[in-house]
């Protein structure tokens, strides 16, 4: 947990998860070993595991709490949740919850969560279980879902029954939520108030979104999954593997990268390792990142 000042506003990373996943190699596409190794001395090992050779990833949500909103960005895989064959994230008992409580957050007091898209590692904790049913685990709160991103998925959903959304995660935890009516679908962008703007930023996802907050001349950026990894900065060709439309995935993070270094906003991706955030500097026709604790 870390909490960061963006003007008056605070930003808290709640955690659940860091650990070592996916082999650089095969999870970055395209992937050359040379450029990759000319990164390792910064990489390891907050960033790149040597001991399993596998990239060290952060599952987090941001809360951000404002004069007049407290708001979670992107709620990771969620416990309890039957997701085989995807074993890593089956029946999960992450102490996200408590991590949450010791952060001096309940779950009561966020009026708004944000899914900047709706893959399996971002809309778990929109639901709990509780005796045997899916119910919106922040009673008190409005989740945006981008209309395009919501109705992809749902269109999927509704025509390959036998090849569930995210291993289960639309049926479990974005589709309870529409019918609790608490959902809100937004259109391409959408302000949640004077100093949080929600912009379009497709290719990851159909309707992938990011947050822009201003706060005293401050800005702070909420990528969620348009970069994955550190070494996109100097690589923002390379997509992830889970980039759904690469050149459109590659557009939207060089968009993100440069409004990032013109306006010196924070960048605070989903998933990043320790220190989990910086800023982007242009250098030359590409960018480096400085890493802020
Ligand atoms: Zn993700």
């Amino acid at each position: 947990m870390s909490v960061r000042r963006i003007g008056d506003t605070l930003v808290t990373r709640i955690e659940e998860a860091l650990v070592p996943m996916f082999d650089p190699a095969t999870f970055l596409v395209p992937f050359e070993r040379a450029a990759w190794d000319k990164h390792l001395l910064w990489m390891v090992p907050n960033y790149f595991d040597p001991a399993s050779q596998q990239l060290m990833m952060s599952f987090h949500s941001y809360v951000i709490r404002t004069a007049h909103h407290t708001i979670l960005v992107d709620s990771c895989v969620g416990n309890h949740k039957d997701r085989m064959p995807r074993a890593t994230w089956h029946r999960k008992t992450y102490p996200y919850l408590e991590n949450m409580a010791a952060a001096g957050i309940h779950p009561e007091e966020i009026d708004i969560v944000l899914c900047t898209h709706l893959h399996i590692d971002h809309v778990g904790w929109n639901t709990r279980l509780d005796n045997g049913r899916w119910v919106p685990t922040f009673p008190n709160a409005t989740y945006l879902f981008g209309k395009t991103e919501f109705d992809y998925w749902h269109k999927l959903h509704l025509s390959k029954p036998a090849d569930p959304v995210g291993f289960g995660s639309f049926a479990d935890s974005v589709l309870p939520i529409v019918e609790a009516g608490k959902a809100l679908m937004m259109g391409e962008t959408h302000a949640i108030d004077d100093t949080m703007l929600i912009e379009p930023a497709p290719g990851h996802s159909p309707g992938h979104v990011t947050l822009r907050l201003t706060s005293e001349g401050q800005q702070a950026m909420f990528v969620g999954d348009i970069i994955h990894h550190p070494v996109q900065v100097y690589y923002p060709d390379w997509n992830s593997r889970a980039c759904l439309w690469p050149d459109q995935a590659r557009a939207s993070r060089k968009q993100v990268l440069e409004h990032c270094a013109e306006h010196r906003a924070l960048m605070l991706p989903a998933h990043f390792g320790k220190p989990h955030a910086g800023h982007v500097h242009r250098v030359g026709d590409g960018y480096r990142f400085e890493f802020v604790a």
